[in-house]
């Protein structure tokens, strides 16, 4: 290799993991398309040795660093910008499962094993690993952890940040802080881990996780109601709170013009009612138990709510296949839209208690500045987590309502912070919304975090353009 820095590069992992050209392809542009970022290289380094090892390097010829897991991020984390200056760190070949510690019931991994693959060895051994996101199966749990990933179990066991014990981290001068620790409770000053969880490679590069395992299920039992309102769906929740406590685990809402994009674009897909109604909630119920006590907490939701007027219809899966059809319901909404057209994401936090309000009001005034666009609403309601998305009016061209993404965006966003939420629940800053944090933390919430970033990465080599 003619350039100095490559070459050494090559010298400490290897010729050939130091991709360039057109073998970088792949690392380059995100997962929805919308960007493809440039490259000096794409580095993929074997051990947390060889990542320290790189970060020195880069530090010693100031190349900034682009950490990469899966590349699944939705907010343009994990590609590079179109300078070519940086170097895309894999962490694909960190794939170990280190340990298992079934008396402490935690588990080992490091950053590049894929989320399915964590949960698989947990399996193995017993135990319940409960992250779960639809990009199970190429997200690794670094990429987990950096962006402190949720998905659809929050609402019993937390997201990323909640399931982690400790990490392992390389900073941002190429040192290794070897923070393993598999501990409950440990007060001995600032939680870094903490820091550097949803830190979304800006502040070093997670190498290594001790992760918390949780007894695995005997049973679930999952349902689907029909309900005239969000307010409704709000009502259910409450019931299911009541009634069932730790074993709700899922509370997916789903917005009837949802499941139509379903059924037009996935023929196996079809809603299981005789009619339509404007709401939907997939509940799923996990435990210990047998089924028989399961399957009797979930009807008694199901009759209750059928007596109050809360439902209007309810199908109980009997078996795991019509289970798996009625998720399947609520996993195919992201390709079905994708396939209707682009559209304008949003994945906001609200209070439960704001979010019947939230979309009345947001509803109202996105009909009014844009008469007939198309709203595609569902989310994780039981963790306040909207995936809040507006497709064009029918028959308006995707890209020129695209252009009006800003002023769409100013609407939603500021009604989301009207309302004391979040304009990222689940999926970070990234590049995508560095410039709209600026408009709804305050000044002492981003000199904090400035201040954070400045003193971790000095050098500003850690994803640069990404998060501050
Ligand atoms: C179909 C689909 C469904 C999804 N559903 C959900 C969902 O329900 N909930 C949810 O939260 N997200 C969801 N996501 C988003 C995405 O899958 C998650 O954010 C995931 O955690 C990213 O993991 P990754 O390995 O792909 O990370 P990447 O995309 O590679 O990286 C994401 C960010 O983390 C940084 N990073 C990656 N690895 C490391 C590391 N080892 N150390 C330091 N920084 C690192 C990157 O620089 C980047 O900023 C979904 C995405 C898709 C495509």
């Amino acid at each position: 290799m003619s350039d100095e820095f490559l070459s050494q590069c090559a010298q400490r992992i290897g010729a050939r993991h130091v991709l360039t050209g057109d073998d970088m392809a792949g690392y380059l542009t995100d997962w929805r398309r919308r960007f493809t970022g440039r490259a000096r290289a794409v580095l993929r380094p074997g051990s947390t040795k060889e990542v320290a090892m790189l970060v020195q390097l880069c530090v010693a010829h100031r190349v900034p660093i682009v950490p990469q897991g899966g590349n699944t991020g939705l907010v343009l984390g994990s590609v590079p910008d179109d300078s070519g200056h940086a170097v895309v760190l894999s962490l694909s070949r960190l794939h170990r499962v280190r340990e298992v510690d079934a008396i402490n019931n935690t588990l080992t991994a490091e950053a590049g094993c894929t989320l399915h693959q964590v949960q698989q060895a947990a399996e193995a051994h017993g135990r319940l690993f409960p992250l779960s996101l639809a990009s199970e199966g190429s997200c690794s749990i670094g990429g987990n952890l950096a962006t402190n990933a949720g998905g659809t179990a929050v609402l019993r066991y937390g997201n990323a940040r909640e399931l982690t014990l400790g990490l392992e981290v390389v900073t941002a001068q190429g040192d290794v802080w070897h923070g393993l620790r598999g501990l409950r409770k440990d007060n001995t000053g600032y939680d870094l881990r903490d820091l550097f969880i949803g830190s979304e490679g800006s502040l070093g590069i997670i190498t290594a996780a001790v992760l918390k395992l949780f007894a695995l299920p005997a049973a679930r039992a999952t349902a689907l109601f029909a309900l005239a309102s969000v307010s409704d769906a709000l009502n259910l929740l409450s019931l299911a709170r009541t009634r069932c406590d730790a074993n709700l685990t899922g509370f997916e809402l789903m917005s009837d013009f949802c499941l139509q994009l379903v059924e037009r674009h996935f023929s196996t897909q079809r809603l299981p009612f005789a009619q339509r109604y404007p709401q939907y909630v997939l509940m799923e119920l996990s435990t210990t138990e047998p089924e028989a006590h399961a399957i009797a907490q979930l009807e008694a939701v199901a009759s209750r709510a059928i007596e109050t007027s809360i439902a209007h219809d309810v199908i109980m899966a009997t078996s795991l296949s019509q289970s798996k059809a009625l998720w399947g319901l609520r996993e195919h909404i992201s390709e079905a839209q994708a396939s209707e057209g682009k559209n304008i994401k949003h994945d906001v936090a609200l209070p439960i208690s704001a979010i019947q309000n939230f979309i009345v009001d947001a509803d109202a005034e996105l009909q009014h500045a844009f008469p007939g666009c198309r709203m595609v609403t569902f989310g994780h309601l039981g963790d306040g987590n909207l995936h809040y998305n507006v497709s064009a009016p029918a028959g308006q061209d995707d890209e020129s309502f695209l252009t009006q993404q800003e002023a769409i965006n100013r609407i939603v966003h500021d009604r989301v912070h009207h309302y004391g939420g979040s304009i990222s629940a689940e999926h970070g800053i990234g590049a995508l919304k560095r410039q709209e944090i600026l408009r709804y933390k305050t000044e002492t919430e981003m000199a904090m975090m400035i201040a954070i970033k400045r003193a971790l990465d000095p050098l500003n080599l850690m994803n640069p353009g990404k998060v501050v």
